[in-house]
């Protein structure tokens, strides 16, 4: 008797079931306890349609968007966004990015700030729609959030900026809450950490997006002069006015792996200076080489990292390791 169930055996019932009880020793030895003939693995039939389904089928998961594999939300939350199969740093929004930096929020910043529309700004879409979208797409009022708290025993004030919210642009807001965080920080001597990720100033505002540039660097320079600690942590992207002022003010500039920084986009520079760039051009590893970034640091050692350069620059002796 051998193992092989002729087409015969596969579309009569009869000869299958035969078939089945003429290997009693198959089914003691547990190959096929338990299973009907109708679940039992024929060869040749991949086994792939009766397997269970996994937890990557059933959970609620995201595509790396470098390796293109699929990670459960929960797993992903639990390594920082940082694909477990790639390690490339996947996006983090801005208030999860506060809450994961800070042990203790002791509070946010900036909330009674609202956006005007001086200009009556129509592109495609008003800017009052253009707002409102972004707030219901990301659930925030604009494109920085800010908080104060603790970092182990240090308190910080810290700020991110929300790319989804219109590409993390610079508005009369997002100025508005930075100048005060600066200002918070200033007046208790606390440190500041942003955490940069926009595409530049936020055009629908015209002159007053630009003029967020000067505020920003002014309010910096009041931090410097004070000897208040500034650290930026650039992260995947940050382009154009955002460039152009806090994000290349800090004391210590950070950066994420691979994140693209730079002021105008690469196929710009292309064009105007007509020749191909080629990788690693604009990326986080290419402007530590040149002397823009001080350190290119993985997600999983930013907080630590971010803690021994505040401690050393605040001169704290009890450092908690
Ligand atoms: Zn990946």
């Amino acid at each position: 008797m051998t193992d092989t169930i002729t087409k015969a055996d596969m579309t009569t019932p009869n000869n299958i079931e035969k078939t089945a009880t003429d290997k009693p020793s198959a089914e003691k030895n547990g190959n096929a306890a338990g299973q009907s003939w109708f679940n039992r693995p024929i060869p040749g039939i991949k086994q792939q349609l009766t397997a269970p389904l996994t937890a990557v089928e059933t959970e609620p998961s995201t595509k790396c968007s470098n390796c293109h594999s699929m990670i459960t939300n929960t797993a992903l939350i639990f390594n920082c966004y940082v694909c477990p199969h790639c390690d490339h740093h996947l996006p983090m929004s801005a208030r999860e990015r506060l809450n994961w930096l800070l042990d203790q929020v002791d509070g946010e910043m900036g909330q009674e700030f609202n956006a005007k529309d001086p200009l009556s700004f129509v592109d495609s879409k008003p800017y009052p729609q253009r707002m409102s979208e972004a707030q219901d797409k990301t659930g925030e009022s604009e494109a920085l959030i800010v908080m104060y708290g603790k970092l182990r025993n240090l308190d910080i004030v810290t700020c991110a900026f929300d790319f989804r919210f219109m590409g993390g642009s610079m508005g009369s807001v997002v100025g508005d809450r930075f100048v005060q965080a600066a200002e918070k920080a200033l007046e208790e001597k606390i440190p500041l950490v942003c955490f940069a990720a926009s595409g530049g100033a936020r055009m629908q505002e015209g002159l007053l997006s630009l003029m967020q540039m000067a505020r920003t660097a002014a309010a910096i320079e009041r931090l410097r002069l004070a000897g208040v600690p500034y650290i930026v942590v650039l992260t995947n992207p940050v382009y154009g006015g955002v460039t152009a002022s806090l994000a290349m003010l800090g004391d210590i500039h950070l950066a994420e792996p691979k994140a693209m920084i730079g002021f105008a986009g690469k196929r710009v520079i292309e064009q105007t200076v007509r020749e191909t760039l080629e990788e690693p051009f604009q990326r986080a590893e290419f402007l530590l080489e040149h002397g823009v970034v001080d350190e290119v640091v993985h997600r999983h050692q930013l907080i630590d990292t971010i803690y021994r350069l505040l401690a050393k620059l605040c001169h704290v002796t009890n450092v908690d390791a």
